[in-house]
């Protein structure tokens, strides 16, 4: 995770700098830091504990004049959030300073080798090996900084992006990466880095995506130099443009991105849906599925694995495929599968999902899965990401960039890909009949209007949330299609106002939760009406009987379940699959409200990052 930034060209750096860190915040905030060398040649390093507000506080005495230079929003691996621990990190002499998006595997192998050489260490940082192994390579081989970045990294076991400036030199800045993300942005006679293209967009457009095992040589007046550490050959970069724009990134009059992101909801599910359902002849054309039919018609099983939010998205696509393709379907966190030796079969499909398309444990687990010869189907939001690199086939899911630390948009066009995929999949091995495919592809195309007509209850439920800020457990309950709506409800609300919350499967209540029940308890029960709506409303009655305090999202109509709960959210009907979409929608928008009255900083909420990159 963390965030990084570099500049190089004839504007201060020091501006860029800052503003790219602030936007690259939600990757991790617990401390920031910043690194130039001016026109006469001196090395400042500046940093600090805290949000990239602290650090520019810090920074106004501070000369921060120079046209190059790097910065780092930090979420600590190793070492705890403090100033000594933030990057950059300066080597032994001071001469190099480095910053760094990963973990080195080997730094402690690397440190104790150091050590024996004389070098003495100021941080807990594993990042801070990766700078003197630079500086030692410059001394003992008599190497250029590039060259000794080069040789270093061949070093190192780990993941890394990194930038790196030296004293003496405000023309040169040196980046490369393995399994951390990396933008280099080409202006006009002026280069940047970013962890995404965020701190990019505002002055370019065009960018290089470095592949792993990259190592890039920027210097003022020269074309760009790439190197793979594979071979020294020279590398010819291959120039893209970025499809983001600068409303992407904005909040565009929201208090935070979070509820920005939640308002988006619509949109975000249009672009998803945007030239893959064809709403006149009600098809749904995915080419990731299309072109590998085959491999679903053949396949013995779908695995599921992803993390977090994503997670949830998952269990909902093993209600999908199970009960439109009939396919069986196993779903697993990736960092327990990747772990575990699991069982795969060359005729399994493994789906992965990940919004950032980078984490960590989801990709070991696909290349887990590929090595034995499992077909990879991608699910992702960021295009170009490892995760899109990795797979065989898969969808992206076009929510657009999603900034808010809790997950929300990303979640509903996960489960849409996973919808549209499971209904492409059952349509071509028909077990589906063509009228209740047409159905639910009708349905489809109101999703958007419907979630729009729940957005409009917005300051009920933000009225709502006020009631329940005193409570310090909550308890989740759904089934079916709903079991993992629950969970993700209750995630949602742990992650920004650190109230603890369970999710659980309605019916199992009596096996544990129900002794927690007493009148202080809010219990919210996402109890649509389909096939077990009597059945969940056996579970309110049991809530009841025990005096929890229930708040009900029911069926647009529902008499039932309002007579017993205290408060309800209606939402309007639609098909049992595709309650999700909708359901989750009042979840996230009461967690939103209820961390918001307890005050809580719902964007950056503490100790998480967006993407987890680190295992
Ligand atoms: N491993 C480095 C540290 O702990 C970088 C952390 C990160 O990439 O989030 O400082």
């Amino acid at each position: 995770m963390c965030g990084i930034v570099g500049y190089l060209g004839t504007k201060d750096a020091f501006p860029i700098l800052i503003k790219g860190l602030h936007r690259l915040e939600y990757r991790g905030y617990d401390s920031a830091g910043v690194a130039l060398v001016d026109n006469n040649g001196n090395l400042n390093v500046y940093k600090t504990k805290g949000k990239v507000a602290n650090l520019e506080n810090y920074c106004k005495d501070k000369d921060i004049s120079g046209c190059v230079g790097i910065a780092h929003t930090r979420w600590a691996t190793h070492g705890e959030p403090s100033d000594v621990n933030a990057h950059p990190h300066f080597s032994q002499s001071k001469n190099i300073a480095l910053i760094h998006n990963g973990i080195i595997e080997n730094y402690l192998t690397l440190k104790k080798f150091l050590i024996s050489k004389g070098y003495e260490f100021r941080s807990e940082t594993d990042t801070e090996v990766l700078v003197q192994l630079i500086e030692f390579m410059m001394k003992e081989h008599k190497l250029s900084l590039y060259d000794a970045v080069y040789q270093a990294l061949t070093q190192v076991v780990g993941a890394y992006a990194i930038g790196v400036i030296e004293k003496g030199n405000p023309d040169l800045l040196i980046t490369a990466r393995t399994s951390s993300p990396l933008i280099v942005g080409l202006g006009e006679g002026e280069y940047f880095l970013g962890s995404d293209a965020s701190p990019i967009v505002e002055y370019t457009k065009n960018v290089i995506y470095p592949e792993d095992r990259q190592v890039i040589k920027i210097e003022r007046g020269k074309e760009i130099e790439i190197r793979s550490l594979d071979n020294e050959d020279l590398i010819k970069p291959e120039v893209k443009e970025i499809e983001l724009s600068l409303d992407d990134i904005e909040k565009g009059g929201f208090p935070h991105f979070m509820l920005k992101e939640i308002f988006e909801q619509p949109k975000s599910l249009a672009l998803c849906m945007n030239g893959r359902v064809q709403k006149e002849q009600k098809e749904i054309i995915l080419s990731g599925v299309r072109d590998h039919i085959e491999k679903f018609a053949k396949a013995r099983r779908i695995l599921i694995t992803a993390c977090g939010t994503s997670w949830h998205a998952g269990l909902i696509g093993k209600y999908l495929f199970e009960t439109l393709c009939r396919i069986p379907v196993e779903v697993e966190v990736a960092s327990e599968f990747r772990y575990r030796n699991p069982v795969i079969f060359s005729d399994d499909i493994l789906i992965a999902i990940s919004q950032s398309g980078e984490t960590a444990d989801t990709l070991a687990a696909m290349e887990l899965a590929k090595a034995q010869g499992a077909f990879i189907y991608g699910v992702c939001n960021v295009v170009g990401s490892s995760v899109a690199r990795l797979t065989d086939s898969g969808t992206y899911t076009h929510a657009g960039p999603e900034i808010g630390v809790a997950s929300t948009k990303a979640f509903t066009t996960q489960v849409c890909v996973l919808t549209m995929t499971a209904l492409a999949v059952a349509k071509e091995l028909k077990t589906i009949s063509e009228e209740e495919y047409k159905r639910i592809v009708t349905e489809l195309c109101h999703i958007e209007e419907k979630i729009g007509k729940i957005l409009e209850k917005t300051s009920e439920i933000e009225s709502m949330s006020k009631i329940f800020t005193y409570a310090r457990n909550f308890l989740y309950l759904g089934r079916g299609f709903n079991y993992p709506v629950a969970m993700e409800g209750a995630l949602k609300l742990k992650e920004i106002s650190y109230i603890h919350a369970e999710g659980y499967p309605a019916a199992e209540m009596k096996h544990g939760p129900i002794a927690l029940i007493d009148e202080e308890m809010p219990i919210i029960v996402v109890a649509p009406r389909y096939a077990l709506y009597n059945k969940i409303l056996s579970n309110v009655q049991e809530v009841k009987a025990r005096k929890g305090r229930i708040i009900a999202i029911v069926t647009e109509g529902d008499t039932e379940i309002k007579k017993q709960a205290d408060c309800v959210i209606e939402i309007p009907e639609t098909e049992e699959c595709l309650s999700p979409l909708l359901t989750v929608i009042p979840l996230q928008l009461l967690s939103y409200y209820i961390a918001i009255a307890k005050g809580k900083d719902v964007d950056q909420p503490r100790n998480l990052a967006k993407s987890v990159t680190v295992e």
